[in-house]
């Protein structure tokens, strides 16, 4: 039996022949900061500081591996790890010249967790280790302190207990109150050193009570049960949950730092404090941090204290200041990057404890990175991949002042569908938006849902919040692309029905009724009461600076999805070289149009429709002389009519209601304002009662199951010619005009959801018909191109046929996600959040585009279009187009170019740099092997 035991854990054998420790101190270390993956950031910081030079207390890191080869083996550490952890206390003792459990110099430790990604505050940390009672004494003697000196014990016996003992922390909360009682007092800071003593005797004979073990008094058995209580901590429920939520493998493990304490509290001549080499949240060069005199690093984050500007320790420690200060430009310049450290200061002696690079916020990584670059710190591409593309968003957006948004309540999370802070009356409906507006009110406009007809009502919002729909519903889609702050599928919204006018939060008792004030915050998908401060960040000259870096490294060029010349001014604004995609449909939807469009919907023949069409006309072309005007120069994508018709016409249900209710009553009057004005679509004399009943059945027709699979896209087209005439003629007769003037204008029309190339063939062969026609007529010529979105499979697999006949492709990835995957793009929101927690998809596929499926369909359409026609123009106009990672793998895939909403054109641009320049050095990198 004993024979087959062993011979089970090679594994463990293996590990332990290699280095298991890594000691740090006096100037040298055995690791350094390229091993973070052995020794954790926190390790392999410590050694790259002890290695250049720079004050660290000493001690010694325990790899990742032995806490990996500790959970293999069923919680036992590699043969020998024992005996080699003593060789390096004894080195650590040597190093500090004192001793574990010496009565004169006690060595004491602080025992830390450190993985390879940081993992704040999810793992055991304890300070004060090798504190006993014999030790205590030799603590209140150094520190002269008695009251730091058991205050720091009865902590550790609280740490300790917690951690390693199984004793809760907050077990012994009752003792500390009941002490209080009896003195009669209110806090902490009351109690005297005696107080403490008498507590670290209550406190030991608790735990004894508790876990029927006595209170280790051996260091290192102390050092032991905390070392292995780090181990756990890797495994405990925060740990496994933070990683989860960050994608961080679970069998990295985590490493131990074992290292001598310093103590910033040893009177006025000592101190902590924590520091950036930049302002974390302007980029400016400033030495930036805070600092207390005689106090523990706690201290300094507790806020019990308030701390100083780091600029005074000048004054109190001038020699302590400039060593800090020469310190940490040399940490920026070993690094190339600002540099967020943490030091104490002990009797004089500075000590550095941690360095890394410091978070900051969108503009501060803008102005530093570029700031860097004329330090000569860093190269520019490297500025531009230290600025995440998403950063860019905090410089484009309003934002909530932080302190307002801290101070006010927040009630429901939803989808962060649209980047920004926006604040506003409630309302309910569309045109109560347009109402409120109209008489000088901000308003945030909340609904079930939103459909096409809503766009009037979203357009005058400051922001948009609905109950369902997921990150490429329609609301969202137009938010991004309109810019406007939005908040989709946020379920803890209880709004009974469409025409509700107000809603409850679910499980609590708050109502938000008409003309209440919210605010939403489309950055986190936030939901908050009342009116939250919002500030315009500043757009400094770096930004400028830096976004010219970009696109000079940029290869992929990046457009925008705008429909109307606002939104197409804004794109141009932001650097779009051309539009990508403009939605026909959405000029139809304004509230003078919308007429039409139906008179043309309800016509019972082609000769109604193409009367209904003529008026349509000449809108549709100022439209786009509108567009082609602003985009002068660059390419115009314009797709034909692509929804499902009963989209324009009065909901089915509401209809159903009103007739309901009038023949309840007996009456032959519409009481609904809004639906009556569609009745006027009904010609004749005939009553209310009498044309509802018309409607209803005329839209019944068009009613469908399925809407997104419908009769929809080029399925109109075919089915009804003379709309994809009326688009045409729209389009080649702006184009006329505007040469006429001597703008140069090259339109791309687009025929949307083919799957078979003869569906493309049928609407190429109306176009060029048409566009003969009117070219005819006007005596002029205009080049025009024709294409097709690919956003069906059937279309990627058949992408040669198609390519033989279109001039173009844009890959339609809404429609090609929720066809690939048959996911309802609508509906996808009440199950992506689970589907993301159980990691089936990393992310939500409508936002980042499934590379695995969707991906292979993409790279698959592009090779076999390209190898008909091999430099077939190809870009995507999803939503993903604006989506960092789905802009990277574009740029791999091949594309020439991606459409976004016109506030995400500096993310992709960002993002299409970055793909450039890894592309780059991955190139490099082939060659150099
Ligand atoms: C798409 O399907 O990706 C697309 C751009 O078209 P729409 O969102 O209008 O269906
Ligand atoms: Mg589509």
């Amino acid at each position: 039996m004993a024979k087959k035991a062993k011979a089970k854990k090679p594994a463990a054998k293996a590990k332990a022949s290699k280095k298991m420790i890594y000691f740090f101190g006096k100037g040298k270390a055995d690791g350094e900061g390229t091993m973070k993956g052995l020794l954790g950031g926190k390790g392999a910081g410590l050694a790259e500081m002890t290695n250049a030079g720079i004050p660290v207390p000493p001690g010694f890191t325990i790899t990742t591996e032995v806490c990996t080869s500790f959970f293999e083996n069923g919680k036992k550490l590699p043969a020998g790890f024992e005996e080699n952890m003593m060789q390096y206390v004894k080195k650590l003792e040597d190093a500090e010249n004192k001793k574990f459990g010496d009565a004169v110099s006690p060595l004491l430790v602080s025992v830390r967790s450190g993985a390879k990604f940081s993992m704040p505050g999810m793992m055991d940390t304890i300070l004060n280790l090798g504190i006993n009672d014999q030790t205590v004494q030799a603590v209140i003697k150094s520190t002269k302190n008695p009251r730091f000196a058991w205050d720091s014990y009865r902590r550790f016996i609280q740490m300790y207990s917690d951690v390693v003992m199984g004793v809760s922390k907050s077990k012994f909360e009752p003792l500390i109150d009941d002490r209080k009682k009896k003195k009669g007092i209110k806090y902490d800071v009351d109690f005297t050193a005696a107080d403490f003593e008498e507590m670290v005797k209550e406190f030991k004979a608790f735990v004894k009570k508790s876990s029927g073990k006595d209170f280790p008094q051996d260091p290192i058995e102390q050092l032991k049960g905390a070392r292995n209580a780090v181990f756990d901590s890797w495994m405990n429920d925060r740990a496994i949950y933070y990683r989860k939520s960050n994608g961080i493998p679970d069998d990295l493990g985590t490493a131990v730092n074992v290292q001598a304490m310093v103590f910033g509290n040893m009177g006025n001549d000592s101190g902590t404090g924590v520091g950036f080499t930049r302002n974390p949240a302007t980029g400016e060069r400033v030495f930036y941090g805070e600092y207390l005199l005689n106090a523990q690093g706690e201290d300094v984050v507790a806020g019990v204290r308030t701390p100083n500007p780091i600029a005074n320790l000048g004054n109190d420690m001038p020699a302590v200041y400039k060593q800090l200060r020469d310190i940490t430009s040399r940490l920026e310049k070993h690094y190339r990057d600002m540099q967020d450290f943490e030091f104490t200061i002990e009797k004089g002696k500075l000590y550095m404890l941690q360095t890394r690079s410091g978070k900051r916020t969108g503009p501060a990584a803008v102005r530093a990175a570029v700031e860097m670059v004329k330090e000569k710190l860093i190269t520019k591409e490297e500025a531009i991949l230290r600025v995440e593309p998403q950063q860019l968003d905090q410089l484009l957006h309003p934002v909530f002042i932080g302190k307002a948004k801290k101070d006010a309540k927040v009630i429901a999370k939803g989808i962060n569908a649209s980047p920004g802070a926006a604040t506003g009356k409630a309302v309910f409906s569309a045109d109560e938006a347009v109402e409120w507006v109209g008489r000088g009110e901000k308003v945030i406009l909340v609904r079930l849902e939103t459909s096409p007809d809503d766009i009037h009502g979203m357009d005058v919002a400051a922001g948009i919040l609905t109950a369902r729909g997921g990150a490429t519903s329609h609301a969202a889609v137009v938010g991004r692309q309109m810019g406007k702050v939005c908040v989709v599928g946020c379920d803890a919204l209880d709004i009974p029905h469409e025409d509700a006018k107000s809603f409850k939060v679910r499980d609590t008792n708050i109502e938000v009724k008409l003309g209440d004030w919210i605010s939403i915050d489309g950055t986190t998908g936030e939901v908050l009461l009342g009116n939250v401060a919002t500030e315009m960040p500043e757009l400094k000259g770096e930004f400028g600076e830096f976004m010219e870096w970009v696109d000079a490294a940029k290869t992929l060029k990046v457009r925008a999805n705008a429909d109307i010349p606002r939104d197409a001014i804004v794109a141009k604004k932001y650097g779009a070289q051309g539009i990508g995609l403009c939605r026909t449909e959405h000029m139809f939807f304004a509230p003078e149009r919308l007429p039409f469009m139906q008179e043309m919907i309800l016509a019972t023949d082609e000769a109604g429709r193409r009367k209904a069409l003529e008026k349509l006309l000449p809108m549709q072309r100022s439209d786009f002389t509108g567009l082609f005007e602003t985009m002068e120069g660059y390419g115009v994508t314009v797709r034909f009519l692509d929804p499902p018709l009963h989209e324009f016409l009065p909901n089915r249900e509401s209809l159903m209601v009103e007739l309901a209710k009038m023949e309840a009553k007996g009456s032959t009057k519409m009481e609904d304002e809004n639906l009556k004005k569609s009745l006027d679509l009904i010609p004749g004399n005939a009553s209310d009662l009498e044309k509802a009943k018309l409607l209803l059945n005329r839209v019944a027709e068009l009613h469908e199951f399925n809407p997104m699979l419908g009769h929809r896209g080029c399925r109109l087209g075919i089915t009804y010619p003379e709309i994809s005439e009326m688009q045409t003629r729209a389009i080649i007769e702006a184009a006329i005009e505007l040469n006429k003037k001597g703008k140069k204008i090259v339109p791309e029309i687009m025929v949307p959801l083919v799957g078979n190339v003869k569906e493309f063939q049928d609407q190429k062969k109306i176009i060029d018909a048409t566009a003969q026609k009117v070219m005819a007529e006007k005596g002029a010529k205009v080049p025009y191109m024709v294409g097709t979105m690919i956003e069906v499979p059937r279309a990627a697999i058949t992408a040669d046929e198609i390519a033989a006949e279109a001039e173009f492709f844009s890959f339609g990835t809404n429609d090609l996600t929720q066809t690939t995957l048959g996911f309802s793009r609508d509906d996808a929101g009440k199950f992506t959040k689970v589907y993301i927690d159980k990691k089936i998809f990393l992310a939500d596929p409508f936002q980042t585009l499934d590379q695995d499926g969707v991906g292979k369909l993409i790279k698959m359409a592009v090779s076999l279009g390209r190898s008909v026609k091999p430099k077939l123009k190809i870009g995507i106009c999803g939503e993903h187009g604006g989506d960092p990672a789905s802009v990277e793998f574009c740029d791999r895939a091949g594309l020439d170019y991606v459409s976004c909403s016109p506030y995400r054109v500096p993310i992709a641009r960002l993002a299409a740099a970055h793909a450039a320049i890894k592309a780059k050095s991955a190139g490099k990198a082939k060659k150099a092997k």
